[in-house]
């Protein structure tokens, strides 16, 4: 049985999740206690018990402490991950429902579906595109694309977008099961292809996105070879919108993005978001900074060790590193005192032949 502390780094929401898909990929039992302590109203958030009751179903797992406020939890799969057809919805977890990120609730779900015996095909409903989470893009252009490079598949597709405060977004995903996960080495960048400067909009006026649509591309266009802009009018349950700049390069992808809703200025995002653009190209780092963090997990059940460079030691990555850790699933370095900042993560045991059918454990 892990016992994980929920205040861990962070003390955010990625311990829970990563815990607990770790424990399903697994099928090793596990009690977290002080659930979200690092933040302003601790315990299980909609988007968190939505995760915990998707895991639960693919597990067949024995749950306690599975509600909204909840602190503390035990979970004990008890079958391996189930593939197939599967349905999750962040909004019945309260009621009037809830926006929380099905982005989160999706990466959650890929490495324990990773290690079931066959393909599964999901769809996940709540935000696409809310706040302290992956914008779709992120999830389906930068993580997806490189996990599915490693071997461990995730094909993502959007089919309804999800703003605060409705939610209602839909994204559709394929995963496939992997024997074996490889290890990835990226510590130096490759050129810029492209750069894809994007705005979409629903229910909210076009001319001030276009306008920071060209205003981006004026303060990125020396970057890259090409440049191409996209403004796109798109349905959703609430307003809303979100500037997003794809960094295309043969390895590894990057992506920014920067919200806004019916109050906000488009334009009053645009030189925050091209600074973080340029101070990603300007660090040399392979990774962006929230790639980082999300790979950790499934490169610490890679079948070797791993390393990558990134522009900054955040929060998310210190937190993650030290739950594998933690877990017993991987060392992981990371040195801080050079720039781009290293990363190595080293598997204490290999995700092997037989890795995704191990047998529940106590
Ligand atoms: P909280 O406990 O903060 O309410 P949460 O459940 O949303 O949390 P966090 O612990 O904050 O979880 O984790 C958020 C995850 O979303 C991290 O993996 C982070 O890298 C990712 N993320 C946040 N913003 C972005 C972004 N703009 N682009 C890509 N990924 C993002």
């Amino acid at each position: 049985m892990w016992e994980v502390d929920g205040a861990l780094g962070e003390g955010g929401g990625q311990v829970l999740r990563s815990a607990l898909a770790a424990a399903a990929a697994t099928g090793t039992p596990v009690r977290i206690r002080r659930i979200r302590a690092g933040r302003r109203r601790p315990g299980l958030r909609p988007q968190h018990l939505t995760v915990v009751r998707a895991l639960a179903a693919l597990t067949a797992a024995e749950v306690e402490g599975d509600r909204l406020g909840s602190r503390e939890l035990l979970f004990r799969p008890r079958t391996r991950p189930t593939s197939g057809e599967h349905r999750f919805d962040v909004a019945t977890a309260r009621r009037g429902g809830s926006a929380g990120a099905a982005t989160l609730v999706l990466q959650t779900l890929h490495l324990p579906l990773v290690r079931a015996a066959g393909p599964s095909r999901l769809v996940v409903r709540g935000g696409t595109h809310v706040p302290q989470a992956p914008p779709f893009e992120h999830l389906a252009a930068v993580y997806a694309p490189v996990v599915s490079t490693l071997g461990a598949g995730l094909f993502p597709h959007l089919q309804r977008h999800g703003f605060l405060p409705a939610g209602g977004g839909e994204i559709h995903a394929r995963i496939t099961p992997a024997a074996t996960i490889r290890p990835l080495q990226a510590e130096g960048p490759t050129p810029v292809l492209r750069i894809v400067i994007r705005a979409a909009l629903a229910g909210l006026p076009v001319t001030p996105a276009s306008r920071a649509v060209a205003q981006l591309r004026e303060r990125l266009g020396d970057l890259a070879p090409q440049v191409l802009v996209e403004v796109r009018r798109v349905p959703a349950d609430s307003p809303g919108g979100y500037l997003y700049v794809a960094v295309e390069r043969m390895r590894l992808p990057a992506g920014f993005v920067a919200l806004f809703g019916p109050d906000g200025e488009p334009e009053a995002l645009v030189a925050d978001l091209a600074a973080a653009v340029r101070a990603h190209l300007a660090s040399g780092a392979v990774a962006d900074g929230h790639l980082a963090d999300q790979l950790i997990l499934p490169l610490a059940f890679a079948d070797g060790p791993s390393r990558l460079t990134t522009e900054r030691a955040s929060g998310h990555l210190l937190t993650q590193a030290r739950l594998v850790e933690a877990l017993g699933l991987a060392r992981v370095r990371v040195d801080d005192s050079v720039r781009p900042v290293r990363v190595e993560v080293m598997p204490l045991a290999s995700g092997g032949e037989d890795g995704g059918s191990r047998a529940p454990r106590d």
